[in-house]
């Protein structure tokens, strides 16, 4: 099934799905107004963050200044959507390979490059967390913008929570199952199938405004 999210613009607080939003943010003056409002500015790009496997269901639209470096955006990443026990992670940029832990004689980049000698506009490339139970993302640098907030990546619109519903009762659910990929409200997880004793529940994981939702042990934004 494929979903479509819609997300809040932070300037003027319309909703919008996405593709609709990255045009609306090139022009939403309350947008603009809350860029210049912070305190040190520097040139960078709105740049699109979206879950490879499906882009219209989890997404961010950002203000990503040109002094960060890959790591940094890392963190973010990492942070926002991500961070379960530490994995290796990389960004696939034109060909070259940058990853979050390098050996000396890996034949692949750090992540100490700055963005902005690396971003153009339309430049699109790939970030996979954990080379084990992967979660893909695909970025794509939109425009350059004149004022962003100085050394950080700065949240314009996400996706909201995309609404599933429990697969017994169809009433708004609150679990995903990491066996099987049902969801299931809070009520009706404790009989799920796949416990097959009452205690014996580690597969049932929160439903979580993230692409890694159920993956590895990764229980929300910490
Ligand atoms: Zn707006
Ligand atoms: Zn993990
Ligand atoms: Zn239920
Ligand atoms: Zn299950």
């Amino acid at each position: 099934m494929h979903f479509k999210t819609q997300g809040k613009c932070v300037g003027c607080k319309e909703k919008y799905a996405p593709a609709k939003g990255k045009t609306h943010l090139l022009k939403c003056a309350d947008a603009l107004r809350f860029l210049r409002s912070q305190a040190k500015l520097e040139e960078g790009y709105l740049v699109r963050i979206s879950w490879a496997e499906q882009p219209n269901m989890y997404w961010m639209l950002t203000a990503v200044s040109k002094s960060l470096t890959l790591g940094d955006l890392d963190q973010f990443l990492r942070d926002a959507w991500l961070e379960c026990c530490g994995h290796l992670s990389e960004f696939i940029i034109e060909g070259r390979r940058y990853m979050s832990h390098t050996e000396s004689g890996n034949p692949s980049q750090s992540m100490k490059k700055q963005v902005g000698q690396i971003f153009s506009s339309n430049l699109k490339f790939e970030y996979v967390y954990d080379m084990g139970s992967s979660t893909e993302l695909v970025l794509q640098v939109l425009k350059t913008i004149e004022a962003c907030p100085q050394k950080k990546v700065t949240l314009l619109m996400q996706n909201d929570p995309p609404s599933f519903l429990c697969e017994i009762c169809k009433k708004q659910s609150q679990i995903l199952c990491s066996l099987c990929g049902d969801t299931t409200c809070n009520h009706c997880s404790k009989r799920h199938s796949c416990a097959e004793q009452e205690e014996d529940t580690y597969m049932l994981m929160p439903l979580v405004n993230s692409p890694r939702t159920g993956v590895c042990g990764y229980e929300g934004k910490t």
